[in-house]
């Protein structure tokens, strides 16, 4: 999805601040942090929204979650704590339609998110 903006960035073609990268994985800062720590964690699958996985995707969405929580660890967010979320759709707060999940800690955050 050459078009994708996030495609762009996990290829390379687009520069960012890379924070890991491997065979399907792209982790990115945030080009607009929303706190110290705030990074995009994206498979490297073009997949617009979290309506879009499928029961194949199932093994991958979990070393997703095991590489956000190796990425919270190395930043020292393990014990400070962080946030893991995924907007869907716009009234979510979706605008990139690629999925990505925020990393984001080094500060305190309130719930309900608003
Ligand atoms: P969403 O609103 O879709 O949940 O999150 C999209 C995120 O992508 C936003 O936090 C926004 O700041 C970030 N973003 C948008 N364009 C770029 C870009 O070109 N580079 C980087 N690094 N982040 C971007
Ligand atoms: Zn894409």
């Amino acid at each position: 999805m050459q078009e994708c903006l996030f495609c762009k960035i996990a290829s390379g073609a687009i520069p960012s601040k890379k924070v890991y990268e491997d065979a399907d994985f792209f982790a990115f800062e945030d080009i607009a942090p929303q706190a110290p720590t705030h990074i995009l964690i994206i498979p490297k699958k073009h997949i617009p929204t979290l309506n879009d996985i499928t029961e194949a995707d199932g093994p991958m969405m979990g070393r997703l979650m095991v590489l956000a929580s190796k990425i919270a660890r190395e930043r020292g967010l393990d014990a400070k704590g962080f946030r893991l979320l995924a907007n869907c759709l716009e009234p979510a707060g979706q605008s990139v339609f690629h999925l990505h999940f925020h990393l984001m800690g080094g500060r305190v955050f309130r719930w309900p998110p608003g």
